[in-house]
């Protein structure tokens, strides 16, 4: 069979269909309770105690008619289920991707199918616990609950990407000045004094013909990129080796930058690749290092 777009006979047209949709006397009540009061309702089944929301009339697992057993459940409630959207298309309430969340709201038996916002995509997750923010203007509508937020139980520590999250080609990177200050600081840290780094008539005398900084004070400005970007927060480096290329001069801005290049499956740790460049992007040290990511478990 030929399938080539080409021998295809398409018209493309576009039909209007006008209709109203009418939410039924239960779908009412549920509208208006959220419209004018900000509660949300559910109906309950006395005989086996289940709580529906959203509410419907009759409860599916004893076919009791439960139509005017309303009960007020809570605005809190937990995600039970979740598809994070990314097609677009002119009828959705918020521009994708967003998070289509099922919410068990505390107090009822099933869930709600809703916006969930409050957390970045990546960290989104079955059991995060959320509440309903409702809409400033109505719409007659389950709009009027405009969202889920996410709420409390949030990681007291963001910490950095899982080995899992790490891929091939991602890159951060640390930019400073370095001063006068910042040498005099690292010697006395360090206790290297050395008056290459700190006597100006000295250092005249050396193949540099001034004062250059410590060639470990550069080096250090890959860990804020490491520790707090890439991996980041709850990495930990095994092992690291720098080649120095040229030296920095008191003024140099330096960029620090690592970059993910391999994942080693055994391990779960990662090798990255490490370049220092100053402001006249004149490489100033390159080299690798090891890095074993913050540990999946520890990501509650
Ligand atoms: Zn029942």
């Amino acid at each position: 069979m030929n399938t080539a777009k080409d021998d295809c006979f398409v018209v493309k047209g576009k039909l209007a269909l006008p209709y109203q949709y009418f939410a039924g006397k239960t779908g009412s009540r549920f509208i208006i309770s959220l419209r004018d009061e900000h509660k949300i309702r559910g109906l309950k089944c006395e005989k086996c105690g289940k709580v529906f929301v959203p509410p419907r009339s009759t409860c599916d697992i004893c076919f009791e008619n439960i139509a005017d057993k309303w009960v007020d459940v809570a605005n809190t409630g937990t995600v039970t289920g979740f598809t994070i959207i990314r097609y677009e298309e002119p009828h959705q309430p918020v521009k994708p991707p967003y998070v289509l969340g099922l919410v068990k709201l505390d107090g009822a038996d099933t869930p709600i199918a809703h916006i969930v916002k409050g957390v970045a995509l990546s960290k989104m997750a079955v059991g995060l616990k959320v509440k309903a923010v409702f809409a400033k203007k109505t719409t007659n509508s389950i709009m009027d609950i405009d969202h889920f937020q996410v709420v409390g139980d949030k990681p007291k520590f963001e910490l950095g990407y899982s080995y899992e999250e790490l891929e091939v080609g991602m890159s951060a990177s640390f930019t400073k000045t370095i001063s006068e200050t910042d040498v005099y600081l690292f010697a006395g840290i360090s206790g290297d004094f050395n008056p290459m780094h700190l006597n100006e008539e000295f250092a005249k005398l050396t193949p540099f013909g001034t004062r250059i900084a410590h060639g470990a004070l550069p080096q250090s400005l890959i860990a804020p990129v490491l520790g707090m970007k890439l991996p980041g927060l709850g990495t930990v480096i095994p092992e690291i080796t720098v080649k120095f290329r040229k030296p920095t001069y008191f003024g140099d801005t330096i960029t620090a930058v690592g970059e993910v290049v391999e994942k080693i499956e055994k391990k779960k740790w990662v090798r990255m690749e490490l370049r220092w460049t100053n402001q006249k992007d004149e490489l100033v040290a390159e080299g690798s290092c090891l890095a074993i990511p913050p540990a999946a478990f520890l990501k509650k």
